[in-house]
């Protein structure tokens, strides 16, 4: 390819749009072009990078007995009534109507298609296990498209649904998938790390993220450095620490004005007392039924714990009006003693001794309030948010904590799709038994733009040399020059005779010019063709990530690419 050909327009300034590194250097690189909120075009040599690493999800999907299919991305509304996702998904799902006024959707996911795709056809446990996968489009509205390719409503995934006959087979189908992720990652040229995590509106109980730790990344990972433990912090355990006979006395409960405190903040700063001497009822509805969750004044609430522990289907905080009808008192007030509701509470909250708690009655707070002497607990249980500094729930390490970008996701989905979809198949022993199920996704894009995070320096992007768009770019210091624009030909001819991916930059531009933009751009070899190393036989070699400079007679030139790509070039 010939750079004056190229569609490739590259920036010199950062567009206002782009906040992180990656999401800049796509677009001042050429790679990509805006043209909604969260959508984008792939140009050239941004699409070259998207078609390897998809091939190497191909070549590693293929490699587990995956076989690829390729599903409608307008999807029928039947489908997700049928598992009932149809209301469940809510604003994220894009919705449309055919002419006839029936409903479909832009597939947000595939669990439901691909479900009644095998469900009509495999009948035997002799067709099992199956690994369907594919690589397509998918469609979120999120309520903040965000970062480039990390959060977009259009984006690039590998999605595969695996189909076994039990539990034991879908562990095999679950550990290929992971380990092939691990694979796919690596050749990738990124360390991803698998963590346990929540497996939100996919479902299942099983599942674990793979985190590219990266200041952008938009989760929060928590870790233990002496052992393996490693999650997403929305669902990494707490630890239910023994409570000991403790020595402080219980001092008498008392009622106290607190006019206008209704925040642990306030009301701390107001009494004199820290937030962790606090206790927060937060109260919800779940199911239609108001109960209050209890926990630490400095801890966080986590809604998804405490949403499995309940085992609901809806939870919500309870609006003013509940919340007067439950306590009594406008919100803000509200507090553990006296009230006739389920009380949940965060194990944290049974070492607590002479705590503050909302009276129950405007503008006033209870002090000195202890578990047991002053109310009891339906249930305790682990229902706050993880932190770094918390102890790790393996061994006796503390947990640290990192950003992170989630580049795939593997689940183990059990029977969720087809119980609610009817999929079963005749078992060994004649008997109808619904289809165990998996499902793998990566989204492509963001594995590209998690690699960049990366793989960068103040002049761009640094490409590993398995997803870059171009191996080798050969820039003569000025195409004028006769001898130079031969020698560069030349060059280019044998490099692309030997199979070598390579961009001559023909441009009438001055080197510098040519040089910023294979710096930015990211190609891993250049060449550079100047008039006086040329006359003495030479030409010069730069790596892009070492910025290493070598000049070799014009006769090694060749060998010495083949030796470096041979060796995945790094150095
Ligand atoms: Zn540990």
């Amino acid at each position: 390819m010939f750079m004056s050909q190229l569609y490739s327009p590259t920036l010199r300034e950062t567009p206002s749009e782009a906040e992180i590194i990656s999401h800049k250097l796509m677009l001042r690189a050429g790679l990509m072009r805006r043209s909604a909120a969260g959508m984008y075009a792939f140009l050239p040599l941004g699409l070259r990078v998207i078609r390897k690493v998809e091939q190497i999800i191909r070549e590693e999907m293929n490699a587990i007995a995956g076989q690829e299919v390729l599903m409608p991305m307008i999807q029928p509304a039947e489908l997700w009534e049928e598992s009932g996702r149809w209301k469940d998904y809510g604003d994220e799902m894009f919705r449309l109507k055919d002419r006839q006024g029936r409903q479909f959707c832009l597939g947000p996911t595939h669990e439901e298609i691909v479900t009644a795709l095998v469900r009509s056809e495999v009948r035997s446990y002799r067709q099992l296990p199956l690994r369907l996968y594919q690589i397509q489009n998918k469609y979120r509205d999120e309520m903040r498209p965000r970062f480039g390719l990390m959060r977009g409503r259009e984006f690039i995934m590998k999605d595969m649904y695996s189909f076994d006959r039990d539990q034991e087979t879908l562990d095999e189908s679950y550990w290929a998938a992971y380990h092939a992720y691990k694979r796919i990652f690596s050749r990738c040229g990124l360390d991803a790390h698998p963590v346990e995590a929540d497996s939100g509106a996919i479902g299942g109980d099983v599942t674990h993220e793979f985190m590219v730790l990266a200041e952008s990344g938009e989760d929060l990972v928590l870790f233990c450095e002496a052992c393996e433990y490693a999650a997403n912090a929305e669902r990494a355990e707490g630890v239910r620490v023994p409570v000991e006979a403790g020595e402080t006395p219980l001092k008498t409960l008392e009622t106290v004005a607190t006019p206008d405190a209704s925040t642990i903040e306030q009301i701390s700063r107001f009494l004199g007392v820290e937030p962790k001497d606090c206790i927060k009822t937060l109260l919800y509805v779940a199911d239609g039924k108001p109960v209050a969750a209890l926990v630490r004044g400095d801890h966080e609430l986590n809604e998804i714990k405490l949403k499995k522990f309940l085992q609901c289907d809806e939870l919500e905080l309870a609006d003013d009006e509940t919340i007067f009808k439950v306590t009594n008192a406008k919100t803000g007030f509200a507090g553990p003693v006296g009230l006739s509701i389920p009380l949940y509470a965060d194990y944290a909250i049974e070492h607590m001794v002479n705590a503050v708690i909302g009276a129950n009655q405007d503008d006033h707070h209870t002090i000195n309030v202890n578990l047991n002497r002053d109310f009891q607990v339906t249930e305790f249980a682990d229902l706050k948010q993880t932190q770094p500094g918390d102890p790790c729930p393996r061994c006796s390490g503390v947990l640290e904590g990192a950003r992170g970008i989630e580049v795939g996701q593997v689940f183990k989905l059990g029977t969720k799709y087809s119980d609610a979809m009817g999929a079963t198949f005749l078992n060994e022993n004649g008997k109808e038994t619904p289809l165990v199920m998996g499902c793998y996704g990566i989204g492509v894009g963001r594995t590209v733009a998690a690699v960049i995070e990366k793989n960068y320096d103040e002049d761009g992007i640094i490409w590993p040399l398995a997803i870059a768009p171009y191996h080798v770019i050969i820039v003569p210091v000025s195409m004028k020059d006769e001898a130079q624009a031969t020698a560069a030909e030349r060059l280019y001819q044998e490099l692309q005779s030997q199979g070598v991916e390579v961009i001559l930059d023909d441009r009438d531009e001055r080197p510098g010019v040519k040089f910023k933009d294979a710096d930015l751009i990211g190609f891993p070899i250049r060449v550079t063709i100047g008039a006086k190393s040329l006359t003495n036989g030479q030409m010069e070699i730069t790596l892009r990530k070492t910025k290493e400079k070598q000049s070799l007679p014009i006769e090694d030139i060749v060998p010495t690419i083949m030796n470096l790509l041979k060796d995945g070039v790094e150095k």
